[in-house]
């Protein structure tokens, strides 16, 4: 997918006056934040499950060469092949040797950020090969020509009125007077479109939420069940996925999977979780014949050994952006990119560069939310810190912003002049606020183009602290 992270400015403004999206975004009030504060209230060792989740990831993430070599080496013993790809160009050229040595017309998808992530689809469609996405969401958005605004929710951002045109408007064989108005009847009308998906495709192609070192498996959860059939139907099925999704054993892979449905949903487990360890073997009922995986590193190993490194933890539950104020506000679509939210401001700076994401990181308010329900405890605002220092050190942000922060860095590494300039301010401000607020203020056009700044009143806060310090 090409980015579009540079333009996240004019993006997240016309996100804001967007009436439908705003609706659409009033869902987090009720739903995946309350249904997670819920699951975790219901499991009490939640906490020692976070510590341990970050432990697993954290050693394996310090020894991800072992892992992924054992890795392959499993895949390889139960019969599959495994694929490296240093980057997306590599990924696509892969699958699509693979597919064209098959001579494959029509491919089934399951949900995958990292085909969204290598822009598989168009590459596919340009081979001249048709690839079907079979989760509802990603159907209804590649019917659309969108692309996801969640993790997990892809569609999150369109109503199901919405959905339901798309749907008169694509599927024209049907007829045109069939009931739409429930949620169920648009499932219903998808499953049977996608049911022929399934039983021609001649490659099912999946992601995987986990890989699996101890036995060469590979993982992944939804909630629909299309993983399934996509992956045991075609004669060939392809697994897409990230380097840093390898956990050493089935155990820990366990214990990631009961962090990662509360932590999405607020399920206790997912509707489906599908173990895949090789092709169909001589006495299997069904499944694939053949069984590849694409293990694409795309600026991941570049992050090992380094301060980012815990970003690498991530298990995309999307707990992160559940939560921020900000993601709320604009949606997944102002980010330009894979992935939104806080993930998506202290991940996307390292797989599309600085230069492109550089607004991200500073599109977080600090509040912490993020940090405090990601279920591996990634530090989400320290490193949206540390991408802010770089964007400083690459001299990427505009001279004005340049400008002001070495002001402001002048006067705070100086506290006593620190607190001169803070309370004549404060006393000048105060006086001049007519009614209590400014309506325009020299540099400050980002607050006060849409709202009023308050004008200071009382004492600063340095004074009041240092009277309850000493008090
Ligand atoms: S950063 Fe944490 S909360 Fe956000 S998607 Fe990744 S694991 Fe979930």
């Amino acid at each position: 997918m090409q980015p579009h992270s540079a333009d996240f400015p004019a993006r997240a403004a016309d996100a804001l006056t967007d009436p439908e999206l705003r609706r659409a975004l009033t869902k987090f009030k009720t739903g995946f934040p309350v249904n997670r504060a819920r699951a975790v209230a219901n499991l009490p060792e939640f906490e020692a499950l976070r510590d341990a989740a970050k432990a697993v990831k954290d050693h394996t993430l310090s020894h991800l060469d072992h892992y992924l070599e054992a890795f392959e080496a499993r895949v390889r013993d139960s019969g599959g092949h495994v694929h490296w790809a240093r980057d997306a160009a590599e990924a696509r050229s892969i699958i699509l040797r693979l597919a064209t040595e098959r001579d494959a017309r029509l491919i089934a998808k399951g949900k995958s950020m990292v085909s969204e992530e290598i822009g598989l689809n168009a590459a596919l469609e340009a081979a001249g090969i048709k690839a079907v996405e079979t989760d509802l969401g990603e159907y209804i958005l590649q019917i659309r020509g969108e692309v996801p605004s969640h993790i997990v929710a892809p569609a999150l951002h369109l109503s199901k009125e919405q959905v339901a045109a798309d749907f008169r408007r694509t599927h024209t064989h049907l007829p045109p007077d069939r009931p739409l108005d429930q949620p169920t009847d648009l499932l219903a009308e998808a499953r049977g479109e996608l049911r022929d998906v399934f039983l021609n495709a001649d490659i099912g192609i999946t992601g995987a939420n986990f890989l699996v070192a101890e036995t060469g498996s590979t993982i992944i959860v939804t909630n629909e069940g299309n993983g399934d059939l996509t992956q045991t139907l075609p004669r060939c099925h392809i697994v897409l996925t990230g380097i840093e999704k390898v956990v050493p054993t089935l155990a820990d892979a366990t214990l990631m999977l009961r962090l990662l449905a509360r932590s999405a949903t607020g399920q206790e487990i997912t509707a489906y979780t599908t173990f895949s360890t090789g092709p169909r073997r001589a006495d299997d009922a069904d499944g694939p014949r053949e069984f590849h995986v694409v293990l694409l590193d795309n600026g991941r190993s570049a992050l090992l050994g380094t301060e980012m490194q815990e970003v690498l933890r991530c298990i995309r539950c999307g707990a992160c952006m559940n939560h921020c104020p900000v993601y709320h506000a604009v949606g997944g679509h102002a980010y330009g990119w894979v992935y939104p939210g806080p993930i998506g401001a202290a991940l996307d700076p390292a797989l599309i560069g600085v230069k492109e994401a550089r607004h991200l990181p500073n599109a977080s308010t600090f509040c912490g939310k993020c940090e405090s329900v990601c279920p591996v405890k990634i530090p989400l605002p320290k490193i949206m810190h540390r991408w802010r220092e770089v964007e400083f050190e690459k001299r990427l942000s505009p001279p004005s912003v340049r400008q002001g922060l070495w002001a402001w860095g002048l006067f705070a590494k100086r506290p006593r002049l620190y607190r001169l300039i803070t309370s004549i301010a404060m006393r000048v401000m105060g006086l001049m606020g007519k009614e209590g607020s400014f309506k325009s203020l020299p540099l400050a056009g980002g607050w006060t183009d849409t709202r009023d700044f308050p004008a200071p009143q009382g004492r600063t806060f340095q004074s009041m602290y240092k009277d309850r310090r000493h008090g």
